[in-house]
């Protein structure tokens, strides 16, 4: 084995040290570049663990368990305006990575009572949504994520991580905005930070593996999955079965960057 080789693997050795604490703590509101490694790494073992054939989806789960227990440790104050039954932002455009949307899709088919009473009434909502952006969702079509159901989300323990990191401490701007205003929603800055975290993290890991990091519309790439045979092992196999699903085009090219900086600090 090569001198480089060895340090990698010595590398990769103390950044899984880190582990235990993420696994314990969460997301850190401040992170580090190692921590992020450390997280990123996290993903990689999870995605790459073979003896898990549902392994993909127990990624988006750790991603979303690792957002929560961070969150945990930033309490808010003041009070968000968030709470339930509260839904001006399920209007809006609602981005998921693949793993998150094959998770929902499986929790769909294995709903007692799927949302509004079938999937077919899911995939109707999905196709009213399709290739309408943000500014088109709020003006007039008044068409909400098919998850939602009686004003509340149906699939709460699942939701992705665009839903989770979202806040507000102003239900009027978030009204306003339901309207077609533009204008800032005063939100908790840390919250969209360690959900940006978890989600640059996450997108190092599968860009490490050969997999896509886009974010895709939420009700489109379900409602593919939900047509497409044998979608789990087929996307973990590395097809693309989401290809010309409607994607968000707005990752920052700092953010790109540092997807690829991971990925290549893991291989
Ligand atoms: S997934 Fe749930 S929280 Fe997110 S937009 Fe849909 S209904 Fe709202």
């Amino acid at each position: 084995m090569s001198e480089l080789r060895k340090r990698k693997l010595a590398r990769l050795r103390e950044l899984r040290r880190l582990h235990p604490v993420l696994l314990g703590r969460g997301v850190p509101l401040i992170g580090t570049e190692q921590l992020a490694q450390s997280m990123a790494l996290l993903f990689r073992d999870c995605l790459e663990n073979r003896q898990n054939k549902r392994r993909v989806l127990s990624a988006a789960e750790l991603a979303h368990r690792l957002y929560d227990a961070g969150e945990k440790n930033a309490p808010s104050s003041p009070p968000l305006s968030c709470k339930a039954g509260c839904d001006f932002c399920c209007n809006a455009f609602v981005s998921v990575l693949a793993p998150e949307a094959l998770l929902l899709a499986e929790r769909l088919k294995a709903a007692k009572t799927p949302v509004e009473g079938s999937i077919d009434a899911f995939k109707a909502r999905a196709v009213a949504l399709r290739g309408l952006d943000q500014r088109a969702r709020l003006s007039g079509r008044r068409v909400s994520c098919p998850i939602l159901d009686r004003h509340l989300c149906s699939l709460h323990a699942d939701r992705p991580l665009s839903c989770r990191k979202h806040s507000s401490f102003a239900v009027e701007a978030c009204a306003a905005a339901f309207e077609g205003e533009e204008g800032p929603i005063p939100s908790h800055a840390g919250y969209h930070t360690i959900g940006t975290t978890v989600s640059v993290t996450f997108r190092g890991a599968l860009k490490s593996l050969g997999y896509g990091t886009a974010l895709y519309e939420l009700s489109e790439a379900v409602s593919t999955i939900l047509d497409t045979q044998d979608a789990l092992r087929r996307w973990t196999a590395g097809e693309d079965i989401l290809a010309g699903v409607q994607t968000d085009t707005t990752t920052p090219a700092h953010l790109t960057s540092t997807i690829e900086g991971l990925a290549r600090a893991i291989s």
